[in-house]
């Protein structure tokens, strides 16, 4: 009875014309609730991978192209690139070995090899088959050798890949950290970078390689691959951006010409919105050089304004490394480099101030890209462990991001449904950590406004329909 009058008041309502805004708020109230309800005491796992799959989630801003691509996509490059598997080693071969090396398709329909192909190229089965492995943060950086030949072939094919992958799970925004820039060994700098680097010596390397021409050349062979790979890739469903990357392990000199190439890069095409630095941070190298790397940023930040940085910082867990090396980096990257975004943020509470730096982070709306999978197999931080608890808490801004869906075989519903599964959330929070992570992605302003206006009526829809699912419940 009670029901039934309900629905006559509010068709009654509606005849009536009350305003279109009231309505989509009494659906939005009704997404709420049924929002708690899937949370509860004990999380309803199915009915929240539905719910997140459905719901508009504006972007994706910690995202590597090779790391996103699955091991299937691969098997089926190393075919097209005429390559094939060494079926002992698992390793793709470019030239036949003496051994058996087989095609991608007859990998593919091996169910025994494919298995063990997809447990050295991705985290799969990690942990329920009974092979020899290596720790986690071997495998998953491992794997990235093993895609390795043919990660940077076929690029058009693999960003349409991605695109029809984000649309399909609603997410209409990606900032893919392509490629590596162009570098070049130099022995002397090398040499004297192990003592440090200072303004004077960057400048020289600096002009040096203004004159190097295989160096411009790199730069020219880069902005040609973004104009060709994502030609006519965006539309009114899908956006998107690139992050040009240095990789923290190498040497100075490769670093910071990689870098100076990814500044110039940002600063010639709008499509390439941001620089980062990326790799393994607790290998000797990248814990040697990472107070140095963060004076070349600083170096070339001033030298490039605009280039806008988001860095991956305090990707460590305690036991790691050494307790020293756990007191800086996030730090290191804010005060130094000047990043506008901190990739995992993971060590923040090891730090040495670890409140001011979260309260200059939320004053200066510098957000942390939380990965949640990848800090679980990577690093074992998660639950309460995890620092989101910190960043929530304190007010730091943040986003839910994937870092490498194809290594983790995940998506970005995936870790929205771990973010709610796990910190007893609410739907106003799910629903601005959506438009958060527009707002705090390195998109042009224009190109920020008319996604966030498309996020409006995205969510106003999806709202209609969680609501109309719930009143289908009730008769
Ligand atoms: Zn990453």
């Amino acid at each position: 009875m009670h029901k039934k009058i309900a629905s006559l008041l509010v068709t009654a309502a509606l005849s009536a014309g009350l305003p279109q805004a009231a309505h989509a708020a009494s659906n939005e109230t009704i997404t709420k609730r049924y929002f708690a309800a899937l949370v509860g005491s004990e999380p309803r796992l199915a009915e929240l991978t539905m719910f997140f799959t459905l719901m508009p989630k504006g972007g994706d801003l910690h995202h590597h192209y090779s790391g996103a691509i699955y091991a299937e996509q691969f098997l089926e490059w190393v075919d097209k690139q005429n390559y094939c598997v060494d079926s002992t080693a698992l390793t793709i071969q470019a030239m036949p070995p003496a051994g058996a090396c087989v095609s991608g398709a007859s990998v593919m329909n091996n169910n025994a090899l494919l298995a063990q192909v997809l447990q050295r190229w991705s985290d799969k089965d990690f942990y329920n088959h009974g092979a020899l492995q290596s720790p986690p943060d071997r495998q998953f950086f491992d794997t990235f050798g093993y895609f390795g030949p043919v990660a940077s072939t076929n690029t058009a094919d693999g960003l349409q890949r991605l695109k029809q992958r984000a649309i399909q799970e609603n997410v209409s925004y990606l900032e893919t950290i392509f490629e590596l820039a162009p570098m070049v060994l130099n022995a002397d700098f090398d040499k004297q970078a192990a003592s440090g680097v200072n303004d004077a010596m960057l400048t020289a390397f600096s002009e040096q390689l203004d004159k190097n021409q295989d160096f411009k050349k790199g730069i020219d062979a880069y902005l040609a691959n973004v104009n060709t790979s994502g030609a006519g890739i965006d539309d009114d469903k899908f956006t998107l951006r690139y992050q040009s990357f240095v990789l923290r392990f190498l040497s100075p000199s490769q670093v910071f010409s990689t870098m100076l190439a990814s500044f110039k890069l940002a600063s010639m095409d709008s499509k390439i919105v941001g620089v980062n630095i990326v790799g393994q941070e607790s290998v000797n190298v990248s814990m040697r050089d990472y107070a140095m790397h963060m004076q070349m940023f600083k170096y070339l930040k001033a030298r490039y304004p605009k280039v806008k940085l988001a860095l991956h910082a305090g990707e460590l867990a305690l036991g790691l490394v050494p307790p020293e090396g756990l007191s800086f980096h996030i730090r290191d990257a804010i005060d130094v480099a000047g990043a506008q975004r901190i990739g995992h943020g993971i060590d923040i509470a090891h730090e040495t101030n670890p409140i001011g730096i979260m309260k200059k982070m939320r004053e200066q709306n510098i957000a942390v890209e939380v990965n949640l999978s990848s800090n679980d197999f990577i690093l074992g931080i998660k639950d309460q462990a995890h620092p989101v608890t910190l960043y929530r808490k304190y007010g730091v801004p943040f986003v839910i991001s994937t870092d490498d869906a194809g290594v983790s075989r995940n998506n970005l519903s995936g870790e929205y449904v771990l973010f709610a599964s796990r910190y007893k959330t609410n739907y106003a929070e799910v629903k601005k950590l959506s438009y958060d992570s527009l707002r705090y992605s390195f998109l042009a302003q224009d190109d920020k406004d008319r996604l966030i206006k498309a996020l409006d009526g995205k969510f106003a829809r999806f709202e209609a329909d969680i609501a109309a699912g719930e009143a289908r419940k009730g008769k």
